[in-house]
């Protein structure tokens, strides 16, 4: 049936052609096949222009996607970069930030180091004697409180010896003030040099009067300590400006044996009493007070 169809569309379409209306009369059959032809002919050329416009729609619209495809692309490309750009600022600014705290922390810990060691020069400063670098006064109220305790607890004796320079008044007198100064500074080395164990400490009490804190030590251990100090004293000669001045101590010791209604206080009064009995008594000399109950 198509064969069929094409084959008189063909003939009738070529019959048309070569054969003008003038050269034969048509009969009804070439009328029939002129107009099947014409037919046939219309529509090829509609169906013609039909696949055209559709062609061409679809022409278009491919352009169009390509060109939203390539818009998108460019917008995802442009959305990255600003992405990277974002991240790479993140990023940056993150690093600052992290710089800064470095700093800052650096500069606090600087600070803080600054602090603890003002804080210690303090402490130092409170506990210590400027001039002979010895432990001040406040320090050996401390002391003598928590070693007195102790004493207490522990039932061990505990030895405080007074020192005081003899005729210190003339060194100044003589030789001036520096003079004076200098002698506290070369007695307070000796002082330190004494001491035996760890748990001992020297005191600069006040002016040219010091004293030995002796924990665990009963009466003929500070007796050693003070003599031995004393001797030395003696037989080394205090040189200020190449001038030699000969010097003396007196001591007086006053050990704590747990007696009863005996304080801190009551031991430096007994070793004051014993100070006094070693002037008294000529200077140069240790004395010893005994606590009763
Ligand atoms: P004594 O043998 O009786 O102890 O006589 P002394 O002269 O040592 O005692 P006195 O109490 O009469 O004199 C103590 C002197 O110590 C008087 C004071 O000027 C001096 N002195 C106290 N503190 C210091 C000081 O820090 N530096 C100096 N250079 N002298 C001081
Ligand atoms: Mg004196
Ligand atoms: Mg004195």
């Amino acid at each position: 049936m198509k064969q069929y169809v094409i084959s008189k569309a063909t003939g009738y379409a070529s019959l048309l052609m070569l054969y003008p209306p003038v050269s034969r009369a048509m009969t009804a059959e070439d009328t029939e096949h002129l107009c099947i032809g014409m037919g046939f002919f219309l529509g090829i050329i509609v169906a013609s222009l039909v696949a055209l416009f559709l062609t061409r729609h679809g022409r278009n619209k491919y352009q169009q996607m390509s060109l939203r495809l390539k818009l998108a692309q460019n917008n995802s490309t442009v959305a990255e970069q600003a992405m990277q750009t974002l991240a790479k600022e993140q990023q940056d600014s993150q690093d600052l930030l992290e710089e800064r705290v470095q700093e800052r922390t650096l500069e606090l810990n600087i600070a803080l180091q600054e602090l603890e060691s003002a804080n210690q020069e303090l402490e130092r400063k409170n506990v210590l004697d400027e001039l002979t670098g010895l432990h001040n006064r406040r320090f050996y109220d401390q002391k003598i409180l928590a070693e007195y305790r102790r004493s207490r607890r522990n039932l061990t004796p505990l030895s405080l010896v007074v020192i005081d320079i003899d005729h210190f008044k003339s060194v100044n007198d003589n030789y001036g003030h520096l003079a004076g100064d200098q002698c506290l500074i070369w007695l307070a080395k000796f002082m330190k040099q004494s001491l035996k164990r760890s748990a001992d400490k020297a005191f600069r009490y006040g002016g040219e009067e010091f004293c030995l804190i002796l924990p665990n030590t009963d009466v003929e251990g500070a007796l050693l300590v003070a003599e031995q100090l004393r001797l030395q004293i003696t037989e080394q000669a205090f040189s200020f400006q190449e001038i030699e001045i000969a010097l003396t101590i007196s001591c007086g010791i006053c050990t704590y044996q747990q007696e009863a209604d005996i304080g801190p206080e009551q031991i430096f009064s007994g070793a004051d009493k014993a100070l006094y009995q070693a002037k008294h008594h000529g200077r140069n000399q240790t004395q010893q007070y005994i606590l009763t109950e």
